[in-house]
């Protein structure tokens, strides 16, 4: 796992993630960049422009948001006024022709960004995390950025129902029909789908068991200790300070809505 955070990486050619707790990825299509997600902190985005100008040689000329999250989207104003048309699902935020920062382009199933000399494609798969969650694909790169439906370990349910279980299923089996070398979160290190399929075992794992245990009267911490996650599970990005114990906590909540 490779995470040394504001060290800018060449993921692929003409592919660039600025690793951080919150990530940004950019890519040169030839007569403009794009950039994916705009981080929290909205001064930085003077910071992502001036680097992806350096190592692109262009300017921000779209920017998609994987989902409508403020860690996900504070430099969409500032960038917006600069020039950058704004790429989300259509559930995100009405499209607006004020360069506000809202969306200037939103779509429903899929949509293709084409550049003069690359393309990037996103899908939505909505409905895990936000209903607006959106994936995209640099298909040269074999780069797939996935937002936050893959959280280091942290279940990425805004509900845990069994309807949102069974879409995060869905929404997983799509993930890994991409075949990606490089995976790319919302936050912490980048992957590849290896633990994508790792976290979807732990996820099938602890729903499977831990609702029943809760309903029996032990508390979340008797629980997380009954169900440990696996051990390959345990250096993942800040996972066992404290995202097994947060599952745990959600699942234990639901557990009379998961009972049969
Ligand atoms: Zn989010």
């Amino acid at each position: 796992m490779i995470f040394e955070e504001g060290k800018i990486r060449e993921l692929a050619p003409h592919v660039f993630l600025r690793p951080a707790v919150d990530n940004s990825l950019w890519a040169d299509l030839g007569d403009g960049a794009v950039v994916v997600d705009g981080l929290e902190d909205a001064p930085l985005a003077p910071v992502i422009r001036d680097a992806v100008r350096q190592t692109t040689g262009q300017a921000i000329r779209w920017v998609v948001n994987t989902h409508w999250h403020r860690d996900h989207t504070a430099c969409n104003p500032e960038w917006a006024r600069e020039g950058a048309t704004i790429i989300a699902h259509e559930s995100a935020a009405p499209a607006t022709p004020a360069r506000d920062g809202r969306p200037d382009v939103t779509f429903s199933d899929r949509y293709t960004l084409r550049g003069g000399a690359r393309q990037v494609e996103l899908e939505w798969l909505g409905g895990a995390h936000t209903p607006e969650d959106s994936v995209v694909w640099l298909p040269r790169a074999r780069v797939l950025h996935v937002g936050d439906l893959f959280g280091w370990g942290l279940i990425p349910l805004r509900a845990i129902a069994p309807e949102s279980i069974a879409r995060l299923r869905e929404v997983y089996a799509r993930l890994l029909t991409y075949d990606a070398d490089v995976v790319v979160p919302g936050h912490g290190p980048t992957l590849t789908p290896a633990e994508l399929r790792g976290f979807l075992v732990y996820f099938d794992d602890v729903v499977a068991r831990v609702p029943a245990l809760c309903r029996a009267g032990r508390t979340p911490a008797e629980v997380a200790r009954a169900v440990p996650p696996p051990e390959d599970m345990r250096d993942w990005w800040r996972f066992a300070d404290w995202k097994h114990a947060r599952n745990i906590e959600q699942l234990c909540r639901a557990a009379s809505a998961l009972a049969e």
